[in-house]
Parts: C-alpha cells; sequence; structure tokens
C-alpha cells in the first residue's frame, strides 16, 4: 500500500467518522496528500524516514507552524504559530504525514475532554446495555479517540498528570509518558512546565516505541531536556522479563477500587511472573499527598503561565476602555470556567500569605513523593498499578464537584510528580466491554524497561 493510499483511507475515515466523535479541531487534507505523495517519492527511492507516510494526529497543543494551534481555547481561537513545536518538527523529520489537530482540555486542564472550547470528544467504546455518549478521558482525549476509532495510526498526546494515559486507558489503547526531559516542550503549549512532559498514544507498543524514538531527544531550545542518546526503542520489546523485579505499590490499593480494576491488576502480575517477572509488594509511603501536591504545583504554575494570554502578545482581544478592563474583558471572554477556577487557585496558593502554607509545602512534599520512588526503585525495576480507579464514564455522569473529577487522577500523578517514565496499556474489558489500562512505571529514562514488561502484557 502506498502512502497517499494509506492517507487517503485515513482521510476519508475521517469524514466518516468524525462528526460524531470530533476528535479534530483542525483537519489539514490538502496538506497531507502533499506530504503523503512526498512520503511516496522517498519511499520510492529507499530514502523514506523511520515514520514515512505514516498518519498521524497533533494534539492541539504543539504549536504547528502555519497550522492553527488552540489549546482547546477561545483565547487561541485564530491562533497560527509562526513556528514549530521541536517534538512536532521530529516527526516530520521521520516522513510522517499530519492530518490535522485534535481536540483537548482547554490547555490540557482535565480528564474528560469536556471543558474544550471546541466542543467534547465522544469516546468511540459504547457501554453494554445503554447507548450514552461515553467519556474519551482527557486532556489528550481526542488524540485517544482518533486513534482508538482508526482516524490516525498515532497521535502526539501531553502528559502532566494523567493525560496520556489515562485518555489512553479509557479508549483502550497505549500511551507513554516519558521522563521528564526526554522529549522537548519547545513550541508545546505550557500548563505546568515542571510536569509537562510530551508522549505518543497508539494501539500498540510498538507503535509508541517507533513514534517516541522520532519524538524524543535534546533540545537546546529547551532547558530542561536532556542530552542523552536516543535508543532504538523497538529493540527493547523483545527484551522478555525473566529475572525482572516487578513491585506492587500497596498503597494503590484501596478499597474504593472497584473489584474488576483489582482482579485486572491480578491478572496482570500473573502475566508478569508467568513470563519469568519477579513480582514483590513495595511501599510509596506519601502516595496519598499525591492529588493534592500536584493540584497545587500544577495550578501554580498555570497561573504563571497562562499570565501571557493578556490580550496584547497573543491570541484574542476583547477591547475595552482601559488597559485593566481590557485584560480582565479578554480573560473573562476567553478562558472557561475549569482554567478560570485553576488560575484563581493557583495565585492564591501563590499569593504571599499562602505561600509557605501551600506552594512551600507541596514543594518538600514533592521531594519526598519522589524519594519514595527512588527508594522503591532500589529493590524493584518497575511497578505495576492500574491506569485509573474507573472505566470510561458518559459526558452527563462527570461530577458536577470539580475535586470528585480530580480523584480520576490518583494513579496517574505521583510518577508525573516524580518525573519518572510511566506508560499505559489496554488490559481488558469490564463487564460492561469497556476498555480497562494498567500503568507500568519504571526509572528515570528506563523507558525500554516499561515496553519489555508491556509487551508480555499485551
Ligand atoms: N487530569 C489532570 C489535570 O486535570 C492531568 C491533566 C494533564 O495531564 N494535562 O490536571
Amino acid at each position: 500500500i502506498s502512502a497517499v493510499e494509506l492517507v487517503d483511507h485515513h482521510i476519508s475515515t475521517i469524514e466518516k467518522l468524525d462528526g460524531d466523535i470530533n476528535a479534530f479541531i483542525t483537519t489539514t487534507p490538502d496538506q497531507a496528500r502533499l506530504a503523503a505523495k512526498a512520503a511516496d517519492e522517498q519511499l520510492a527511492k529507499g530514502e523514506g524516514g523511520l515514520l514515512c507516510g505514516i498518519p498521524l494526529g497533533v494534539k492541539d497543543l504543539f504549536c504547528t507552524d502555519g497550522t492553527r494551534t488552540t489549546a482547546g481555547s477561545n483565547i487561541l481561537r485564530h491562533f497560527v504559530p509562526p513556528y514549530e513545536s521541536t517534538v512536532t518538527a521530529n516527526l516530520l523529520k521521520q516522513d510522517a504525514v499530519f492530518l490535522g489537530k485534535l481536540n483537548l482540555d482547554e490547555f490540557a486542564m482535565g480528564s474528560t475532554n469536556l471543558t474544550s472550547a471546541f466542543g467534547s470528544v465522544t469516546n468511540p467504546w459504547k457501554r453494554a446495555g445503554d447507548d450514552k455518549k461515553l467519556v474519551p478521558g482527557g486532556s489528550s482525549g481526542g488524540s485517544a479517540a482518533a486513534v482508538a476509532s482508526g482516524m490516525v495510526l498515532g497521535a502526539t498526546g501531553t502528559d502532566t498528570g494523567g493525560s496520556i494515559r489515562q485518555p489512553a486507558s479509557f479508549c483502550g489503547i497505549t500511551g507513554v509518558k516519558p521522563t521528564y526531559g526526554r522529549c522537548s516542550r519547545f513550541g508545546t503549549i505550557a500548563f505546568a512546565s515542571s510536569l509537562d512532559q510530551a508522549g505518543p498514544m497508539a494501539r500498540t507498543l510498538e507503535d509508541c516505541a517507533l513514534m517516541l524514538e522520532a519524538m524524543a531527544g535534546f533540545d537546546p531550545k529547551d532547558s530542561t531536556s536532556v542530552d542523552l542518546a536516543v535508543p532504538r526503542y523497538v529493540d527493547a520489546l523483545e527484551r522478555g522479563v525473566k529475572g525482572l523485579k516487578v513491585g506492587i505499590p500497596e498503597e494503590y490499593r484501596s478499597e474504593d477500587l472497584p473489584a474488576e480494576i483489582q482482579a485486572l491488576w491480578e491478572q496482570g502480575i500473573a502475566w508478569l511472573r508467568d513470563a519469568g517477572a519477579e513480582t514483590v509488594k513495595v511501599s510509596l509511603p506519601h502516595t496519598k499527598y499525591g492529588l493534592p501536591t500536584y493540584y497545587i504545583a500544577a495550578l501554580a504554575e498555570a497561573s504563571s503561565n497562562l499570565a501571557r494570554y493578556d490580550g496584547v502578545r497573543f491570541g484574542e482581544r476583547v477591547p475595552a476602555d482601559s488597559l485593566d478592563m481590557m485584560y480582565e474583558a479578554t480573560r473573562h471572554a476567553g478562558f472557561g470556567e475549569e482554567v478560570r477556577r485553576r488560575i484563581l487557585m493557583g495565585t492564591y496558593v501563590l499569593s504571599s500569605g499562602y505561600y509557605d502554607a501551600y506552594y512551600l509545602r507541596a514543594q518538600k512534599i514533592r521531594t519526598l513523593i519522589q524519594r519514595d520512588f527512588l527508594s522503591a526503585f532500589e529493590k524493584v525495576d518497575v511497578l505495576l498499578t492500574p491506569t485509573a480507579p474507573s472505566a470510561a464514564f458518559a459526558h452527563d455522569e462527570k461530577p458536577t464537584d470539580p475535586v470528585q473529577v480530580y480523584l480520576n487522577d490518583v494513579f496517574t500523578v505521583p510518577a508525573s510528580l516524580a518525573g519518572v517514565p510511566a506508560l499505559s496499556l489496554p488490559a481488558g474489558l469490564d463487564s460492561k466491554g469497556l476498555p480497562l489500562g494498567l500503568q507500568l512505571i519504571g526509572r528515570y529514562f528506563e523507558e525500554e524497561t516499561l515496553f519489555a514488561a508491556g509487551r508480555v502484557m499485551e
């Protein structure tokens, strides 16, 4: 099959399905067809890159030169970046073909994709017994839904506290959050800079491995990107797990965890054991502080990062009589409710009277959480946990209390706070036929171990 045929097939799948799913904010079929033609020429010369002619989608948080980039927000509704993010530039260097920009929670803040200014995304999966529209998870929900429905072969995601892993779990696909610093943040619209990390989302670990190899690498334009050679991740897939030590964190086991998720976790342990791994209980004692720590640290950084949308330098402007009134009117019209809530909370925890009590304390606990992982990784090579405490829920089942929504991130935020790599892979279906994911967490820059261990559970 030629790249042109492959890309045409995916473009017509988008035309057929995306009216219902709404995974795309912007599609770029003409550009994609041209790129596919160029890819075929490369292939004919035997010169194609690692992803030559492969149709991918890009989360609309990555700046794409000349193609509108919205972050799912009204404030960037018409923003066309004059430059390309490093991650997407790296994919283009390997001759990938982009079909468009994918929907997300506004500024990547959320776990449902219900906060996008461009409408919610519908999970392509249906629950047995009812016809309710389900959420795809978030914030990379458009990416997960586009991959799960066959509109693209892979997509970029970003993960600040679970935004690659949780939607991967809800949509039955695979997603990798690499070590913080593995992929450049240059040109990725910032949410919480000390946590944001780009990664691949695709149907299989092998596809993720190929994408990550292309996306990763040192970038002098991001001072937190790390200068380490990028391995051929696909080579790790067949390594096996003989002798590998897998830790089962005690603190992730709770009374509230649905029995089906608990059972799937046991199943994952059995798969790893059958393949020759040893499983042991480990303790990550500060796990219970993960969520409050995350929702202080991330929001503080968000409030600072989003200060740049002032109606002067970027995006939309609502004219008003004075500068202050213009800021106010612009930001009120530009930001949705969840983003406003986060800016307010972030500003509060950074304010002079509360800085020590909230922000500084959160930073200290973050260090303790990181130390939990470091000491666990003295005993084991990798950790196995569920990815999320539930399967996908219906659009109208989203809790009205935002704190209830935040609870969905309980298993994903600790790895983000520590900066260690983690992936989610589809591990089975619940009794309603919905996919559930398992999470593997590894040592810094040991994504290869995650690929090897994940493979025996695929
Ligand atoms: N769901 C989490 C939040 O709302 C994580 C989001 C993300 O990783 N971008 O902040």
